[in-house]
């Protein structure tokens, strides 16, 4: 007697979880529609002798009742899943309440409900790959970035360190991106659930130290060859991947990162001036640089009075601005855009940057005549107006400096399947130690 194709796929679906799929006879890209290359990925099970192609008894040959079943699933047909997700329709319930695979609150006609640029069906099964991402957190209506750190440990700079991010930076982290006004479906509250992987256990064992002592590590070859042996590559599309050492570049270098602007990869690199606030806040940094974000938000003008952003070297070790002063206050956060636009050749002090008066030319008055100076020139330092004679400046000129709001503005990207999540086009290099 045969035994139903559904119910001996089903074994063979339970015996490989990573398969995670609706439709028995979906085997083939594109998913969520039956057509050829479902046949064809058949045959080449059929062919391989797999046993998830052995779906009719006698069970443990291959052979012609077993492609009858196939095709009795094939004509069966797939349920409905009309945004391609693996998700099927009469599951995908669109009220924004994620109960579990067959009532996963998403919406049927949108591949990416809660747009974090992770496929729905990745979110609820899991990969085809078989990265298990449900198990390390992922929902599909609410936001979600993974990173994996891997670290060095042991002498450097005169003695023994460890570059491991600590529990307490992790949670800072998290705890700032939890508190992102980013919107998710409805009912879900704002916030970016981050997931860090830095080989704490439980599913995430990903992250490791890296074997050996290296004084700098170099953000190109010899990143990727670290990358090549340690990162898992069914995390590709899926993962940022951070490496956290001494130093990058080379071995006099201080600078605390280096990241690709829109792209995946970033290290973080605290040579003698490891802490919780400097280590979390330039992962922020790092991370945002993956997400798009430039020194000046939407462009690299630095030092802005009025950026108030983590990305900006005036808040990276300092944090961000919270009581309209310009002056960091320990705040792990990314700009929300709420601040004046401030025009530096018409500089009005009483309204600050938030309407709250900031003395920005440091006389020990708050100035009622608007003045002209340059307040970007670096760090709190100001100079006049197209003054720059010994280059100390980062920028010169004197004109209207722009707030971002960088939440509203993260490259949440889009999937593509096993390759990089984005294209990496331009790298960034960070901020020196804390002044
Ligand atoms: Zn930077």
């Amino acid at each position: 007697m045969r035994v139903s194709f559904f119910a001996g796929l089903l074994a063979a679906a339970a015996s490989a979880p990573s398969l995670a799929q609706p439709c028995p006879a979906d085997l083939g890209r594109p998913f969520g529609v039956l057509n050829l290359f479902d046949l064809t990925a058949y045959l080449d099970l059929f062919q391989a002798g797999s046993p998830v192609a052995d779906t009719a008894e006698p069970i443990g040959t291959l052979n012609f009742f077993d492609l009858a079943a196939f095709l009795d699933s094939y004509l069966v047909g797939c349920p409905l899943d009309s945004d391609g997700d693996r998700i099927a329709d009469i599951h995908e319930t669109g009220n924004g309440v994620y109960l579990g695979p067959t009532a996963t609150g998403t919406d049927p006609f949108n591949p990416d409900s809660d747009g974090d640029g992770i496929i729905d069906g990745d979110e609820v099964f899991g990969t085809v790959e078989g990265l298990d991402l449900p198990a390390m957190g992922a929902l599909p209506v609410i936001k979600d970035i993974f990173i994996e750190c891997d670290w060095f440990e042991g002498f450097f700079i005169g003695r023994e360190r460890n570059y491991r991010p600590t529990a307490d930076s992790i949670a800072r982290v998290v705890a700032s991106f939890a508190n992102a006004p980013v919107p998710n479906p409805a009912p879900n509250p704002n916030g970016i659930a981050i997931h860090l992987d830095y080989g704490q256990g439980g599913a995430f064992t990903g992250g490791n130290r890296i074997p050996g002592e290296p004084a700098f590590v170099v953000f190109g070859d010899q990143f990727y060859q670290y990358k090549a042996d340690h990162f898992d590559p069914r995390r590709k599309g899926y993962f940022h991947y951070a490496i956290f050492a001494s130093r990058h570049s080379d071995d006099t270098n201080r600078s605390s990162g280096i990241a690709e602007i829109n792209g995946d990869d970033f290290m973080v690199t605290m040579v003698d001036y490891l802490s919780t606030n400097n280590q979390s806040n330039t992962i922020v940094h790092e991370l945002g640089h993956n997400l798009g974000l430039r020194h000046g938000g939407f462009e690299n003008r630095n030092y802005k009075p009025n950026y108030n952003s983590v990305m900006n070297y005036r808040h990276q070790f300092p944090g961000v601005d919270t009581n309209g002063d310009s002056r960091g206050d320990g705040v792990l956060d990314y700009s929300r855009g709420l601040n004046f636009d401030l025009d530096e050749s018409s500089i009005f002090e009483p309204d600050g940057v938030i309407g709250f008066p900031i003395d920005f030319d440091r006389d020990g008055l708050i100035d009622t005549l608007p003045y002209a100076l340059n307040l970007n020139c670096s760090g709190t330092n100001t100079s006049p107006c197209g003054s720059n004679a010994d280059g100390a400046c980062a920028d010169s000129s004197c004109s209207v400096l722009l707030d971002f709001n960088d939440w509203a503005n993260i490259n949440w990207g889009r999937l593509a399947d096993t390759a990089d999540r984005r294209p990496e086009q331009e790298i960034a290099t960070c901020e020196n130690e804390p002044e």
